[in-house]
């Protein structure tokens, strides 16, 4: 018998950490390069959503994802103004809720239930430079480096994010379009009015928006959504400046809170957000999923799960193929399968994402009306024992399709 088909995954985040498992549980020889020594260096958010986490207990990393660091957030607090006004409970038939979980850790997760199968390898700090090609088929990856390796494979399967050098190289970059905002993140210790694991809270002013969510470390993570490109004039303000502007969305507690550890915030970072949908996730010999062909936004914390998803629709269309050989014509076909199967879902949780920024960064009066109006509303108790849970909510916390991992 010939040697198992092999697969080199490029980059180990939430999707080619899961989909090198899922392939090398199946005895297929997987190939996991990461450029980065320690996960902890790339920050990509903490929020995992009820689909996400049931992708996870798909396979079979229920419990070793329950054991991780995470912090269980059960309702959603809004402030208007900087006074609160109303809190959202997730509702109690929910088997899974939202939670906040260390990344790093999960990725560890992943990448040692990989190194449990024979026929995984992990390339820890190992950085994909270029695609092998011949005759119009990418059959493997170049490493940079001083002396570079040649990785040879029967698919390249490009999980290397927004960024990604895979989509470059095989030639499916395309132009986009800007989004109207970037984010803000920064962490600070837990304000003693939070509890540990309580309320995300939301500060909503008209034009203005700023989440902070207890993490799993019992700190409090905040993210400011500011106009994209205005981070030059904040940074010339300074950091005083900008936390006084904060200050006075959140209110005056945790406003002064938040001044009180300016100099104990960590890692404040601005991220460019984009958000868009390659139209062509596939070449010869190579296959995109995750951010690599949909980076996206923060908006409603999905980036993570629908990564898993990916991967899970990954692993169902390539095992097969990959059982029966391998033969080149039927991976590609299986690779456009993959997109035509997750195309919709991203398409629509994107159309989604777009939503909340452009009603947030209006000013108009009737905006400001809008949210009085809401919070009186909401004070009242109405009508929230009615209503269902709206599409974007449905949407963001259980996806759009139904995704089942059948290998
Ligand atoms: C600040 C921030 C906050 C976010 N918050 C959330 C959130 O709360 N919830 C949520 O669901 N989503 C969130 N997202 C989005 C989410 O992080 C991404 O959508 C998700 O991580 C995509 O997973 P991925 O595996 O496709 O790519 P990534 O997680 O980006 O992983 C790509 C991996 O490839 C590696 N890599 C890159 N280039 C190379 C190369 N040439 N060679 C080898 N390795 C390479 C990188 O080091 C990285 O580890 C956030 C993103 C950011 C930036």
């Amino acid at each position: 018998m010939g040697a198992r088909p092999h697969v080199v995954v490029a980059g180990a985040g939430p999707a080619g950490a899961a989909l090198a498992y899922l392939l090398a549980r199946r005895d297929f020889r997987v190939t996991l390069i990461e450029r980065q020594t320690d996960f902890a260096r790339e920050f990509r958010g903490e929020i995992l959503m009820p689909s996400g986490i049931d992708a996870l207990r798909q396979m079979g990393l229920g419990p070793a994802f329950d054991a991780l660091p995470q912090a269980r957030p059960q309702a959603i607090d809004f402030h208007v103004h900087g006074r609160f006004v109303q809190r959202f409970a997730f509702p109690d038939f929910m088997e899974d809720t939202p939670r906040m979980v260390s990344q790093p850790r999960m990725l560890e997760m992943l990448v040692a239930q990989g190194a449990a199968c024979e026929s995984f390898r992990f390339v820890r700090g190992g950085s994909v430079a270029d695609l092998i090609e011949e005759g119009g088929r990418s059959v493997g990856v170049r490493l940079r480096g001083d002396a570079p390796e040649e990785i040879r494979a029967d698919l390249v399967v490009g999980c290397d994010g927004r960024g990604s050098v895979v989509r470059r190289r095989a030639g499916l970059d395309e132009p986009r379009n800007p989004e109207s905002f970037d984010v803000i993140w920064f962490k600070v210790p837990l304000p003693p009015q939070i509890e540990p694991g309580g309320a995300v809270q939301a500060f909503l002013r008209p034009g203005q928006l700023c989440l902070a969510f207890p993490t799993f470390d019992e700190r409090l993570q905040v993210a400011w959504l500011i106009r994209k490109g205005s981070y030059g004039d904040l940074r010339e303000r300074g950091t005083d400046a900008w936390l006084a502007d904060i200050a006075v969305q959140t209110g005056p507690e945790i406003g002064a809170h938040l001044i009180r550890h300016r100099d104990a915030l960590e890692s404040p970072f601005v991220l460019d957000v984009v958000c868009y949908l390659l139209e062509r996730w596939t070449a010869p010999g190579v296959l995109l999923i995750g951010d690599a062909c949909h980076p996206m936004s923060p908006v409603g914390g999905q980036g993570l799960n629908i990564a898993l998803r990916d991967a899970l629709v990954a692993a169902n269309h390539l095992v097969p193929v990959l059982e029966a050989g391998a033969a080149p014509d039927a991976l590609d076909a299986a690779c456009a399968a993959v997109q035509a199967e997750r195309f919709p879902e991203v398409a629509e949780v994107e159309r989604y994402q777009r939503m909340p920024p452009r009603v947030v960064f209006r000013t108009d009066w009737w905006v400001g009306a809008v949210l009085w109006l809401a919070a009186g509303l909401a004070r009242l108790g109405f009508p929230r024992s009615r209503v269902r849970l709206p599409a974007i909510t449905r949407t963001f916390l259980h996806g759009v399709t139904d995704v089942r991992l059948q290998v």
